[in-house]
């Protein structure tokens, strides 16, 4: 049997990171950033107000705390206006969040710290307003420059982009981003007795799950999973499909069809058509896994993971082999490939007993008191059982040996991005 670690790195060493491409910045999030933004501008691009409220000289507003100050307003600027006036020693000017700061003024007296005198439907220059708090130089200003400063690297290539940087590429003006390609992922599950199609099961059937699984699974890696359905235990029609899905996409997906029963197609066609290793890992669930390479007939090659059947195993194996490497390919630093791990405390004891394998037990996780992440096991276990796990939010590796002791500390795959 074949270490975890040893299958993985076999798996990510032959799945090479995807070409870049420009996207909309409205349509970037989820990719990751292909080379630096740099900001060709600043932000804000002009000294703005961050209150509403009263733009001032600071030194008229000495001593205002205590006694009242008065100043004279010549006007107004709202947010988008030029704001091309002057405050001269004595006067104010109303001003609205994020209205560029007139020119003499020097900070900005919020609302609740005023009084207006007049009407300010009607102004006719004898309107004035009360300074009831002193504010110092600055107070109420957001500098040009103060959030992304000219020049600067804001972000590096690597950084997958969230809602946020979307949201400052777009304030720096990246309109089109270059990113690495997000990988489009063929998922189909394998099998003579899947139905999927609602119709009442017939003696030996099942229902699908794995391939509604792996294309929610494929879409949380941030992937974009493509249905290529349910293929029959056929190896005309198997062929075809992976033939179609490895011209049509970047990586393929197969579920069921990778043991050594007598029907496992996807081993017999994938033997014969794609570069394959055929693995036995030390692990439980998930042991028989399948990676290879299918050559497209217009050049280059497309990964293909084929997943075991059994749902639990497909997920476990997803987790640990599949999005790592379909993360790799959509750019993500090694650092983000795997799910965050973090060292918890047993509140059940986990039994096993030695076999060469590692055991990845689903758990629910839940922070306590005491500051620490705390793992109870789902209460079944079997790669059958995908009710019991649906629920879990971690996955513990339990190395080979005779289990962990309640209170003892096992490592957990957290099931959150
Ligand atoms: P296989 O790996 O094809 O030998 O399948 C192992 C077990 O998983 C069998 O009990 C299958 O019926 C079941 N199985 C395979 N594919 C799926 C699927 N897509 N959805 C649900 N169960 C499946
Ligand atoms: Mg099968």
């Amino acid at each position: 049997m074949l270490p975890i670690d040893e299958a993985r790195r076999t798996v990510f060493d032959r799945c090479a990171v995807l070409p870049t491409v420009s996207i909309n910045v409205h349509d970037a999030t989820r990719s990751v950033l292909a080379i630096d933004a740099i900001a060709t501008e600043d932000v804000p691009p002009f000294a703005n107000t961050a209150v509403d409220g009263y733009a001032v000289r600071a030194a008229d507003s000495a001593g205002a705390s205590s006694a009242s100050v008065r100043l004279r307003v010549t006007g107004e600027i709202a947010a988008g206006a030029a704001g091309d006036m002057t405050v001269e020693p004595g006067t104010a000017v109303r001003i609205m969040t994020g209205a560029p700061m007139p020119r003499g003024a020097d900070a900005v007296v919020m609302v609740e710290d005023t009084v207006f005198n007049g009407d300010r439907a009607r102004f006719d220059g004898s309107e004035s307003v009360e300074i009831r708090r002193e504010v110092a130089t600055g107070s109420g200003v957001r500098g040009a420059g103060d959030d992304v400063r000219v020049g600067t690297i804001v972000f590096t290539a690597g950084t997958e982009i969230t809602p946020a940087v979307a949201g400052v590429l777009a304030s720096i003006n990246v309109r089109e981003p270059r990113v690495v390609k997000r990988p489009r992922v063929a998922v189909l599950s394998t099998g003579d007795e899947l139905v999927d199609d609602g119709s009442p099961l017939a003696p030996g059937q099942i229902r699908e799950s794995n391939k509604t699984m792996l294309i929610g699974a494929v879409d949380a890696s941030g992937a974009i999973a493509v249905d290529y359905g349910i293929v029959r235990d056929d190896e005309a029609a198997l062929e075809q499909t992976l033939r179609l899905a490895a011209a049509e996409c970047d990586a393929i997906v197969t579920s069921g069809g990778v043991s050594m029963g007598d029907y496992d197609v996807v081993k017999v066609v994938l033997s014969r058509i794609a570069d394959m290793t055929w693995m036995q890992i030390a692990i439980k669930p998930a042991k028989p896994f399948a990676f290879g390479l299918l050559m497209r007939r217009e050049g280059g090659s497309v990964p293909v993971f084929g997943l075991p059947g059994n749902p639990v195993s497909s997920l476990v194996s997803f987790e640990l082999i599949a999005r790592p490497a379909l993360r790799k390919m959509a750019g993500h630093r090694p650092e983000v490939w795997d799910r965050p791990h973090v060292r918890a405390v047993c509140d059940v004891e986990l039994t096993r007993s030695p076999d060469g394998k590692v055991h990845y037990q689903r758990a629910v996780a839940r922070f306590a008191d005491d500051g620490r992440l705390h793992v109870t096991p789902v209460s079944a276990q079997g790669s059958h059982q995908l009710a019991a796990t649906a629920l879990a939010t971690a996955i513990l590796v339990v190395p080979d040996g005779s289990g962990v002791p309640v209170g003892g500390e096992v490592d957990a795959i957290l099931l959150v991005s």
